[in-house]
């Protein structure tokens, strides 16, 4: 049986605004074993970035459990945090911001390992070349300033020094939606070498469901701060259930010579506020398959197959 190491429990992360609450995160909860990619995937806005936030303590949550190895981190103290920061991690999605500018890409990487005191400092400097050489970016860059690399090897740093503390479980949120595609797919290879080498497990953030597909073996669904769809991968792709799930997966670009075309189609509808939702199915507006039942009663994520599960009045 694969070991879980982080499991969400009905994790809530809701904003006060001038309106009420926006319910950026609904009531989601999941787990990730160890040495797995989560794909989790949807919209801009429906809350992914959020979950990935919330997880790792960086927003405050509302409601609900994370538990890492058997512990709820949302319970622990400032200390007890710092101590597990070490096994938790994250890449950002903007390779222009994550970095600090006044800092050599050397000072960049040696950071955590300064504050963390993880390595004896007289071999810091030989510690972070190591890393370097690790995730591709060569030992000449160590007294280059960010702005003077361009996007894919910025994303490099980035992710080095997410490794720096050699973590067990790191969140990657849309690391390589700002990247061009030959990039990406450079980024993509070193994430998965990484994983291999490191036995590293990742909650890979997207809206980008090819990118998504090639990585994960898993994927969660999200749409509006709710999860609607959970199933493994190639069973997504194969035989997708929720309707939300069949929109997007048809939306995806195929190439002229490519015969199978799943037919397009295109959603109706904006997505509804997520300030002070109305009950019922959150994705009712939009959905051609929507009864009287969609718009009174929100319907719970039920197995529909083995690990596929699925959140749908009529599936
Ligand atoms: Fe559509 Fe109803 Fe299913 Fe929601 S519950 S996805 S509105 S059919």
């Amino acid at each position: 049986m694969p070991e879980k190491l982080i499991e969400v429990k009905n994790l809530k992360k809701y904003f006060k605004v001038p309106a009420g609450y926006l319910h950026a995160v609904d009531d989601v909860s999941f787990y990730i074993n160890k040495g797995e990619t989560l794909g989790l995937v949807g919209e801009s806005g429906c809350g992914k970035s959020t979950v990935g936030r919330t997880l790792l303590r960086l927003t405050p949550h509302t409601e609900g459990e994370v538990l890492c190895e058997g512990e709820d981190i949302l319970k622990f103290r400032a200390s007890q945090m710092r101590a597990m920061r070490k096994k938790m991690q994250m890449i950002f999605q903007d390779p222009y911001s994550c970095l600090d500018p006044r800092k050599t890409i050397g000072q960049i990487i040696a950071e955590p390992l300064v504050i963390n005191k993880v390595v004896p400092h007289k071999n810091i400097n030989e510690y972070v070349l190591e890393l370097m050489s690790k995730g591709g970016v060569s030992r000449r860059l160590y007294n280059s300033y960010p702005h003077e690399l361009d996007g894919g090897r910025r994303q490099r740093v980035g992710i080095i020094r997410a490794l720096a503390l050699n973590p067990e479980f790191i969140v990657c949120d849309e690391p390589v939606s700002s990247l061009d595609v030959s990039i990406q797919a450079q980024i993509l290879n070193l994430l998965q070498d990484l994983q291999d080498t490191m036995h590293l497990t990742y909650l890979f953030v997207s809206h980008d469901l090819s990118v998504v597909r090639h990585i994960s073996n898993r994927i969660v669904v999200m749409y509006l701060g709710k999860i609607v769809e959970v199933s493994p991968s190639h069973e997504l792709f194969k035989n997708p259930q929720h309707p939300y799930t069949k929109a997007l997966l048809s939306a995806i670009p195929i190439a002229k010579y490519q015969h199978h075309r799943p037919e397009r189609i295109l959603l109706k509808g904006d997505v509804p506020s997520p300030v002070n939702p109305k009950p019922g199915c959150r994705f009712a507006n939009r959905c051609w398959m929507a009864k009287d039942i969609c718009y009174q009663q929100a319907p719970c994520l039920k197995e529909c197959a083995p690990g596929h599960e699925v959140a749908c009045h009529l599936v």
